[in-house]
């Protein structure tokens, strides 16, 4: 379980900030997925994430309007290790991709990532993240990547985001 639950979670954004705000600025690391060809992503990837994946992953809740936090947490949003954020968002991605499948050799893989994201909560419309970093990045951390050909799928051991030493707690 993260830091944050669903119910906790609606509290804060549908309790509103003390200065009469009802519109949060969430910022969260949550699943990016995309393709990549000699360890080149093709393209910006798309979100893989969940609703709870989201809540889950949740760092920072900011009120749009007054700019106070109401929720403001340094500890690693995967792991929860004292103080890893700053090591998460500030350093690249500790999994490297390969250029080709270790399997088999193949050149294309599916490739998963954790991404630093901010969405609106309360305006017009549903949340829409959009990631701070892009793929490649500091603050961006490969997690996985597996291949379509031959089945091999390698998964970062430690914490992706702050490298702490796993087993990592299990996401809901
Ligand atoms: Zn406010
Ligand atoms: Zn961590
Ligand atoms: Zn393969």
């Amino acid at each position: 379980m993260g830091k944050l639950d669903e119910a906790r979670f609606d509290a804060i954004v549908r309790g509103g900030c003390g200065c009469g705000g009802r519109t949060f600025d969430i910022s969260s690391y949550i699943d990016r997925s995309v393709v990549a060809m000699l360890a080149d992503p093709n393209d910006a990837g798309r979100w893989a994430h969940t609703g709870e994946n989201f809540v889950d992953g949740t760092y920072r809740i900011a009120c749009v309007a007054c700019g106070a936090l109401a929720f403001d947490d340094r500890d690693c949003p995967r792991c929860h290790a004292a103080g890893g954020l700053a090591r998460a968002l500030g350093e690249p991605s500790r999994l490297a991709l390969p250029r080709a499948c270790p399997g088999c050799g193949e050149y294309e893989l599916l490739c998963l990532a954790l991404v630093p994201a901010v969405a609106r909560w309360g305006g017009d419309g549903p949340p829409r993240p959009r990631p701070l970093v892009e793929l490649g990045d500091p603050g961006a951390h490969w997690v996985a990547f597996a291949c379509d050909a031959c089945d091999a799928a390698t998964v970062s051991q430690r914490c992706p985001l702050c490298d702490a030493p796993g087993p990592l707690r299990a996401r809901p």
